[in-house]
């Protein structure tokens, strides 16, 4: 009769399969979010996620009442383990509905937090929703998994009919949001940042909440029939910037795929190039399922007997790398933007991954780990993928002998250095033909005063040398053991 739902990568009440299956099981809901010390406690006091958060909570919480006068989100502060039961028994709720949430310490926390709930006579029901398909719903005729990108999509596409679109009217049962007791929820009831003990991080680059959603989105449509000549430029503004709402559900993923499948019906190039973009998402969310042994393994095995590059000189490239000073521009930039904004681009996204793993030769667990501190649209199923991508260790990845030139990637994919120019200042003066490789510059062609090595790095790594060594460091996955 009573239910609770447990919010937590699904920051919307439109189009919110918990939410739905709730209000139309239960006679009377309340919604709730916890502020999980179990996941926030390792985070750093100024991470940009945070205020992300409860600037989407504080939107939720208004909506809900919007829904019904009286409800709004009930927030806790706490290890998830220990608060979500204690508010279930304070409501007396007999049900608790969320969503799947396939990352392995979820799936781990949902178990406890089950085992707790059913102690106390209450039930978890959890549901699919923020991905189109999940789990065993795509699989190969062998009823396996799929380890191979383009046959998976194509199964995909032939799944997908207008019911895995459909939003879930979450309206029409509405009246049966209940008004929060006082006893259980503080005031205000999301909290102010410094009151969880983390400090502002200055101006967010994405705005938050459903509204940050919808205004993008709207400043994407137009530009979506261009997306597959646009995404692959940093300087131009290509690609939806939507990541960071998918990933806390500030955005439903079934309206943007309705859309742009119904783009890519009316033979929309850049609608399908963009889908396809969608089900990569879904197709990494159901590798991180299927195969939980990626969270630091390799997909492949045996990539996992290669030897990395340690010790003093190593740690101080990575350092380089982190900071955007490997004397590469189009990697710097690409460093500085995810540094200042929590945000990367995703053709950059690949172009400094494969930098630190095979021109510098540092293990792609330490730069998956950095761009888990970094980035606002924090993933794990695709930031993992993306690496093991890059590193040649996944599955469908490039393959190992694949190294990308970070000077052409910089000529072909930033011709006119738009976006170098941007994060990377000290070389705005320089000609186009000089930005991309500033070493290799004639003396006439660098502004008056410009001294390399002074004013910007030299290149902490000569690319050719490095590919010969990544060829040697990678023979390794064909000797047998
Ligand atoms: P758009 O081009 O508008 O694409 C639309 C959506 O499709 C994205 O928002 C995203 O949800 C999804 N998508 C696009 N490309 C991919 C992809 N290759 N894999 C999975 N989903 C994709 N994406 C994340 O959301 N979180 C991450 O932590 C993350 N880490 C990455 C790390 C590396 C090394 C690489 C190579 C890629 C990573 N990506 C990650 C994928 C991709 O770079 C971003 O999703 C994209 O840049 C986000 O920008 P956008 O929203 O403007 O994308």
């Amino acid at each position: 009769d009573a239910a609770l739902v447990w919010f937590r990568r699904d920051l919307r009440h439109t189009d919110h399969a918990a939410l739905y299956h709730a209000l139309k099981n239960a006679r009377r809901v309340w919604c709730a979010f916890v502020l999980d010390t179990d996941i926030l406690d390792a985070l750093p006091r100024q991470d940009r996620r945070v205020p992300f958060i409860l600037d989407s909570l504080a939107e939720l919480d208004t909506a809900l009442g919007g829904l019904k006068h009286g409800a709004g989100l009930i927030v806790r502060h706490g290890s998830a383990l220990k608060e979500l039961p204690r508010l279930a028994a304070e409501l007396g709720v007999q049900a608790v509905y969320a969503n799947h949430d396939d990352d392995p310490a979820a799936l781990a926390r949902d178990a406890a937090v089950r085992g707790k709930l059913s102690d106390l006579g209450a039930a978890l029901y959890t549901t699919k929703d923020c991905v189109i398909f999940e789990r065993n719903e795509v699989l190969t005729g062998n009823d396996t998994p799929y380890g191979v990108f383009t046959p998976y999509k194509n199964a995909w596409l032939r799944k997908l009919d207008p019911f895995y679109v459909k939003p879930y009217p979450v309206s029409r049962h509405a009246e049966h949001l209940a008004a929060i007791p006082a006893k259980v929820a503080a005031s205000p009831r999301v909290p102010a940042l410094q009151d969880i003990g983390f400090e502002p991080c200055g101006e967010l680059k994405v705005p938050a909440g459903m509204s940050g959603a919808e205004a993008l989105l709207d400043d994407f449509l137009p530009r979506l029939d261009r997306y597959d000549k646009t995404r692959d430029f940093p300087g131009v503004k290509g690609p939806s910037y939507l990541s960071t709402h998918l990933r806390f559900g500030t955005v439903s993923i079934r309206h943007l795929a309705g859309l742009a499948w119904e783009h890519a019906q009316k033979g929309s190039r850049g609608a399908q190039v963009w889908l396809s973009e969608l089900i990569w998402r879904d197709f990494y969310h159901q590798v991180l399922f299927h195969h939980p042994h990626v969270v630091g393994h390799a997909y492949k095995r045996e990539y996992d007997r290669i030897k990395w590059r340690r010790g003093k000189e190593a740690e101080a490239d990575f350092k380089a790398w982190c900071e955007g000073r490997t004397g590469y521009p189009l990697v710097d930039a690409a460093m500085r933007q995810i540094n200042q904004t929590g945000y990367m681009h995703n053709r950059l996204r690949m172009v400094v991954a494969s930098f630190l793993v095979k021109d510098l030769g540092i293990d792609w667990r330490r730069g998956e780990a950095y761009f888990a501190e970094q980035l606002l649209d924090f993933d794990l199923a695709a930031n993992n993928g993306g690496w093991q991508w890059a590193a040649s260790t996944g599955c469908d990845a490039q393959p190992y002998f694949r190294i990308f030139n970070p000077v052409s990637q910089s000529e072909k994919f930033d011709t006119q250095g738009k976006f170098i120019r941007r994060y990377v200042p000290e070389l705005a003066a320089l000609p186009d033909r000089a930005l991309h490789a500033p070493w290799q510059a004639r003396p006439a062609e660098l502004p008056e005063g410009f001294v390399l090595g002074r004013d910007y790095p030299k290149p902490i790594v000569a690319h050719d040398e490095a590919r010969a060594q990544t060829l040697e460091r990678y023979a390794v996955v064909k000797t047998p053991t």
